[in-house]
């Protein structure tokens, strides 16, 4: 049996995560199950997939998980702490699956006790890439990546010499927005950003796939996971979402890495590898599909992209910052406070204070200076935006 542990239990990765472990239980032994504030979905799942223990992250709502565990033999804990002890829990491969910022303390306890990491929590390798893959290096675990591009970039470069590698072409979707005129974004409302034209994603990504923030995340997401120059990764708008990525080689070959929007895939493909094992994801039907487009990704359109570029120029502790300024921009945005083409100014704006303010920006990539990025940031983004701190 498989010890195995999901962060972000109750997200959409979660879940999709908790879909496959279902249907072979005897294959797995839970360990530890994360959620936030869907009490009734976590304990639900912790009963189901008995696993030793359940963690909220809001301590506020531990009774409440306690009560709807109570004679099940589930522990239940909560609070940032409690989160983290779960993650030291031996586990063989555990699911990050956290949303934003706040999944990387787990992710990287759950690299110190040997465990293999799922990462969909892309967050991590754009705060602390580096960290990321020395702690798993240093410990013997493997990081395998569950974003759908960089599941598709890993697969296409099985068996293959990196050195190899002439380019690594990443799609997007383009989001709620790719076909509105530039000048009716200003009126972009959250509810409008959060919906997707083909994933089924959690709030928070949907919002950010219609700003390519998500692009933009992945882009360093990319240079982080393959050690790749920025110089060779590419962003191309695919509309149609079956096209992952492309990695092209020296031979003038193309490798694309071709799938339904179904994050099953990916997840499967990280639970199972080594092993290729039959998932149950719909089967294309090209000649019903009949054509895949691509469009160039426009960096007016879409000035994410260009900060992301800034950003693995400057590298250091800059990825920290980008994320962190982008989550309290979203915040924003979601709580009305400012516009959609505000998002990125603010984080611009962010960047450019908090490069000029410290040495922060060069500063040794570890947990204690990736957090203090982050903090500085957040407070950052917040007194540009006047929004006082609670
Ligand atoms: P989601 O919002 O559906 O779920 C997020 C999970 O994290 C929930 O369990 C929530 O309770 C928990 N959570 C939220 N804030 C937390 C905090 N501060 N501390 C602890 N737990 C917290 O998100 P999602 O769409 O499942 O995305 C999860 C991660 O996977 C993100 O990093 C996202 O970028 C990445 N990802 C998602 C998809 C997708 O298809 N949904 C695809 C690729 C990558
Ligand atoms: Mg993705």
């Amino acid at each position: 049996m498989r010890r195995i542990s999901i962060f972000g239990a109750t997200g959409s990765i979660g879940q999709n995560t908790i879909d496959l472990i279902k249907r072979d239980p005897e294959a797995y032994h839970v360990v530890a199950l994360s959620g936030g504030r869907n009490i009734a979905q976590l304990a639900e799942d912790a009963r189901a997939l008995k696993a030793e223990i359940a963690v909220t992250a809001d301590p506020s709502l531990l009774p409440e998980l306690r009560e709807r565990l109570a004679g099940s033999g589930v522990e239940a804990a909560a609070g940032e702490t409690a989160l983290v002890e779960a993650a030291h829990r031996p586990a063989d491969w555990v699911m990050s699956a956290i949303v934003g910022a706040a999944g990387l303390p787990p992710g990287l306890a759950a690299l110190e006790q040997g465990a293999s990491l799922a990462l969909a929590n892309k967050e991590s390798m754009v705060c602390a890439g580096p960290l990321v893959m020395q702690t798993a290096r240093a410990h013997g675990g493997a990081v395998l990546p569950v974003d759908s591009e960089h599941s598709a970039v890993f697969q296409a470069l099985i068996g293959e010499d990196l050195s190899a590698v002439e380019r690594v072409i990443i799609t997007a979707s383009g989001g709620a927005f790719r076909d509105w005129p530039l000048e009716k974004l200003a009126t972009a409302t959250p509810e409008q950003a959060a919906t997707h034209p083909n994933w089924d994603m959690g709030q928070r990504i949907t919002i950010d796939s219609a700003s390519m923030f998500n692009k933009a995340l992945e882009l360093i997401e990319t240079k982080e996971f393959f050690d790749i120059d920025p110089g060779l990764i590419e962003v191309l708008v695919h509309p149609e979402s079956m096209i992952h990525a492309l990695v092209g080689f020296n031979d003038g070959a193309l490798m694309a890495h071709v799938g339904p929007p179904d994050m099953r895939h990916a997840i499967g493909f990280a639970l199972h590898h080594p092993r290729r094992l039959a998932l149950p994801v719909e089967r294309l039907d090209l000649v019903k599909m009949g054509q895949f487009t691509f469009r160039e990704a426009c960096e007016i359109r879409w000035p994410a992209l260009r900060l992301a570029r800034e950003v693995m120029q400057a590298g250091g502790l800059s990825g920290a910052v980008f994320n962190a300024a982008k989550e309290r921009a979203l915040d924003a945005f979601i709580a009305k406070r400012i516009g959609f083409q505000q998002m990125a100014e603010v984080v611009e704006e962010t960047l450019q204070r908090v490069s000029a303010q410290s040495g922060l920006i060069a500063a040794r990539i570890d947990l204690d200076n990736v957090l203090a990025a982050d903090h500085l940031a957040r407070r950052t983004a917040d007194e540009i935006m006047k929004i006082s701190e609670r």
